[in-house]
């Protein structure tokens, strides 16, 4: 009888503005993984350049052991082992990798997340697929077109109640301004899950 060729390798992408439980899925996701005794990788953006054990913590409180990268580079370093992953073999790999704030992420994520899947490996990435302006973030268009499985989830409007699709951003409690840079040094920044009808951008 002839072996089926597939091997189950995959995207799974978990989209939605701050506080629409992506965190919380992806550390449910990775659970039952590490309960079926696969072996697990979560990795998540590293502000410095050195990779160090941390963990993602959903805002309702749950955390999940992870690795902080400073780029996708340091990830497939860390997955290959002998700082190539095509060259590492499949026995080395683990079963299911995750990423956390894949938004943050450099391009070279898309590569290698399809590599992993290509060679067999669940492959989860969570992710804030709107910037704070509302446009798309980074390489989270890309992801979730190549995905196998999306799933976009909602938070609770803080205004009105209604499901929210985006992330307010308060800079000294107005909303930012377009022309802010994503990243403010020093701001006293703050975030609100919004529905459309409520999220504010000043010109
Ligand atoms: P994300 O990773 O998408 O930012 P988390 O998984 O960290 O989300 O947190 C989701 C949790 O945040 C919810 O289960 C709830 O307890 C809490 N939460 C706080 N504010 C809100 C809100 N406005 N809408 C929904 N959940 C909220």
């Amino acid at each position: 009888m002839l072996k089926s060729p597939y091997h189950g390798g995959h995207l799974e992408v978990i989209v939605g503005p701050m506080f629409s439980g992506k965190s919380e899925e992806l550390i449910r996701r990775i659970g039952r993984a590490v309960i079926a005794r696969q072996r697990v990788a979560v990795f998540k953006p590293a502000i410095d350049d050195r990779y160090h054990h941390t963990h993602v913590a959903s805002h309702a409180g749950r955390v999940l052991g992870a690795v902080a990268v400073s780029s996708t580079a340091q990830a497939r370093r860390l997955l290959g082992g002998r700082g190539d992953l095509l060259d590492a073999g499949e026995q080395t790999l683990p079963d299911v990798v995750g990423f956390d704030e894949a938004q943050f992420f450099d391009p070279g994520l898309v590569p290698l997340a399809l590599e992993l899947a290509d060679m067999g490996v669940r492959v989860v990435l969570a992710g804030l697929d709107l910037d704070f302006r509302g446009e798309p973030f980074g390489v989270m268009p890309e992801l979730l077109s190549r995905a196998e499985s999306v799933e976009k989830l909602t938070a609770i409007c803080v205004v009105c109640g209604a499901p929210a699709t985006r992330t307010q951003r308060l800079i000294g409690g107005q909303p930012a301004r377009r022309s802010d840079p994503v990243v403010m040094v020093g701001a006293a920044e703050s975030y609100e899950a919004r529905c459309r009808v409520h999220h504010r951008l000043d010109d």
